[in-house]
């Protein structure tokens, strides 16, 4: 699927819409400093809701990227688990008012275009420092590859990604979905 709907965000949040699809890793061009590859793709989900009466979006984005180990720097691939909510901003006050309250906030559009959406928060959820996993117990992540360590050089930067290309004002942890 190469389409992604573009929304009118807070009636689509007040009406209580959902949309879902796939975007291609090839198509996360912001992403680019951070992916290995354009392998990879991720599912999402977006229902809107009304969160303390506020107008907001409910995102689930799961699926695989590919990205650098910073142990090995060698390829891996990022389990995309991804759920978080973020509220509608109509101004400059309301997305003050969110960053008082530590929530994530996003300017409201009546043309959203949700594979952006999605690219922002796969951004501001990105891996500080993805590694292989160690111990072999996490689904869909693989040990370091050795015999790539010697002969790689690149490292990856996340967070100049982050900085760089995150429209997104408000808070970025991640404790804040409920
Ligand atoms: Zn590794």
């Amino acid at each position: 699927m190469s389409h992604t709907p573009v929304i009118d965000s807070i009636t689509f949040a007040r009406a209580g819409n959902h949309c879902q699809g796939t975007v291609q890793g090839e198509r996360l061009t912001r992403l680019d400093d951070s992916l290995v590859d354009r392998a990879g793709e991720v599912q999402y989900e977006v229902r809107g809701i009304l969160w303390d009466e506020k107008p907001a979006l409910e995102l689930k984005i799961e699926g695989w990227l590919m990205v650098r180990c910073l142990r090995c720097l060698g390829p891996m691939r990022w389990p995309v688990r991804i759920e978080n909510r973020v509220r509608l901003a109509r101004n400059d006050a309301d997305l003050d008012m969110a960053d008082e309250e530590g929530v994530d906030a996003i300017p409201a559009s009546q043309e959203l275009n949700v594979a952006e959406l999605v690219e922002d928060e796969l951004l501001l959820q990105w891996p500080i420092a993805p590694r292989h996993d160690v111990h072999g117990d996490v689904e869909g992540v693989t040990l370091c590859d050795t015999t790539l360590a010697a002969g790689s050089t690149k490292a990856v930067h996340p967070f100049a990604a982050l900085e760089k290309l995150s429209p997104r004002r408000g808070g970025t942890e991640q404790g804040n979905q409920d």
